[in-house]
């Protein structure tokens, strides 16, 4: 397999070309165009030149039909991409279905969105009327990370294609294979104007951080680190562009005395190695009350101890390996120093040996821990580790949660109604399950406070991060 970039309605090579491998085995997949700054400009300047063009920004049918369009092509690949999505990011077969599944149903939702942008009008004074216009950003530039390349691209693309932006997208080289693959059926419509939608791929961050820096990008929408969308942030001020940013978190689950708690430990083990712990919103931290915090140690060792790993293809697995080599022996060496400086290990993971050897696994570790102050309670490690802590009431429950710069999300474990309503609020977090983890819809906008970001994907508000809002003041006189 290779694949091109695709800048000004055109599939184009830059001479150096980069592999991209199965990291379950090290296999190669296929190879990419390698590109950079070069690509970068060429892309910006045919998205500057097609937002031009009022027959895209202006049309929201058209708009409409592009995006019906591509979702239709992409239910005819639906079992090769999701294939592809495994072999290239390692997850299992059923989260890859699931996820291109739920990345065609958001394509529909924002399609319908697309005719449904409306403004207001105002009566200010007699004969005096203000016209709230909501418009199109001009061009975005995309930079989608890889844990999640079908969601996360479309939940950034598709409602900037319906607010009438046109984009440049800038996938992982992790997965540049399946993004090109993903999204091939839309860059082949006929219909779709030219210079629109384009793509480039690139090992290096210069086109990225052209991307970010160039006032010829209206919006930018980045899903990724806390560390770089910092860097993001900074090196976007001088352009007072609009940002989008979808950065880290660090979930707590807070379960309280009431619950069953082998059902609950089952459910949270799902959720904490949910794409071998590689998800933004994956359970990171357990608090438990502390009567119950025997019975959670033994339930969730048992779990996690009993997760399947292997080859994402395989019917059996449950986990597959980490994205890369690279991120296995950065994360495997932070939970090896916090296996080292926690109160107890009750499951300590690690790079399985055998068939395991040649991919990029780790195992999941449990730990306990009591300061909530210790690094690893308090840092993003992107891979299978989760921690347990205890609290004795309500309030120290909370208190131990909202003890994090993060704030993208959350759970609540209890069959008392009141208070789950009563810890959600006072949660500070994007996102707070009452009784379930991890659930994500197109319709539900999904963010962060404090660290984890700014601004909203997925649901209605999406398109705001992709609008303008102009007042057009017009006085035509009283009769
Ligand atoms: P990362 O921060 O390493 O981002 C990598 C991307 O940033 C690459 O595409 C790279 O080209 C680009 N980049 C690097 N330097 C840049 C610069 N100076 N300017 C512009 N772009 C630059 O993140 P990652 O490891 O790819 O992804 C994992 C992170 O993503 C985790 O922190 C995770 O929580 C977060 N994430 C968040 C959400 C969310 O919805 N909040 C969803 C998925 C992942």
């Amino acid at each position: 397999m290779q694949v091109r970039h695709f800048i000004d309605g055109e599939w184009c090579e830059s001479g150096q070309w980069s592999e991209s491998l199965d990291p379950a085995n090290a296999g190669i997949i296929g190879r990419f165009a390698d590109g950079g700054l070069h690509e970068a400009q060429a892309a910006v300047d045919a998205a500057a030149r097609a937002f031009a063009d009022p027959q895209w920004s202006q049309n929201p049918r058209l708009r409409q039909q592009i995006l019906l369009d591509w979702a239709a092509a992409l239910k005819d690949r639906q079992e090769e991409l999701a294939n592809l999505l495994t072999r290239e990011n390692g997850k299992a077969l059923a989260q890859s279905r699931g996820e291109v599944g739920g990345a065609i149903s958001e394509i529909l939702y924002y399609a319908g969105l697309a005719r449904h942008i409306p403004g207001h009008v105002l009566e200010v004074a007699p004969g005096e009327f203000s016209t709230m216009l909501r418009e199109p950003a001009g061009v975005a530039g995309l930079i989608i990370p890889w844990n999640a390349p079908a969601v996360l691209l479309v939940r950034a693309l598709a409602p900037a294609l319906a607010a009438g932006c046109t984009c440049v997208i800038k996938p992982a080289p992790q997965t540049a294979l399946f993004n090109a693959a993903f999204l091939e059926p839309l860059l082949q419509l006929p219909t779709l104007p030219r210079g629109s939608v384009n793509l480039f791929a690139e090992t290096g961050h210069a086109g990225a951080a052209y991307l970010v820096a160039t006032p010829k990008v209206d919006v930018l929408s980045f899903t990724g680190s806390t560390a770089t969308g910092t860097r993001i942030m900074q090196d976007a001020a001088p352009t007072m562009k609009k940002l989008s940013l979808e950065l880290g978190g660090k979930s707590c689950c807070l379960v309280f005395e009431d619950t069953v708690i082998s059902t609950v430990a089952h459910k949270l083990a799902a959720a904490a190695t949910i794409i071998s712990g590689q998800q933004c919103t994956a359970a990171r931290r357990v608090l438990v009350h502390a009567s119950r915090l025997a019975d959670m140690k033994k339930a969730l060792t048992a779990a996690l101890a009993g997760i399947r790993l292997g080859h994402g293809l395989e019917a059996t697995t449950q986990m597959g390996p980490l994205i890369d080599w690279r991120s296995r022996d950065l994360v495997g060496q932070r939970i090896a120093e916090s296996m080292e400086s926690c109160d107890e290990v009750l499951l300590a993971g690690g790079q399985p040996g055998g068939a395991l050897s040649a991919g990029a696994f780790l195992s999941p570790t449990l730990i306990a821990h009591r300061d909530s102050g210790a690094f690893f309670c308090q840092e993003e490690i992107f891979g299978p580790l989760l921690i347990l802590e205890a609290f004795e009431d309500e309030a120290e429950a909370i208190a131990r949660a909202n003890h994090t710069e993060f704030g993208l999300s959350a759970s609540v474990w209890t069959h008392d109604t009141a208070r789950a309503m009563r810890v959600a609020r006072a949660l500070r977090n994007g996102t707070v399950w009452i009784n379930d983890h991890n659930k994500l819809f197109a319709e539900a906008e999904t963010g962060g406070y404090r660290k984890s970001g700014l601004g909203r994907l997925h649901g209605y508000d999406a398109l705001l991060d992709f609008t303008e809002l102009k007042h057009v003041y017009q006085n035509v006189g009283t009769l």
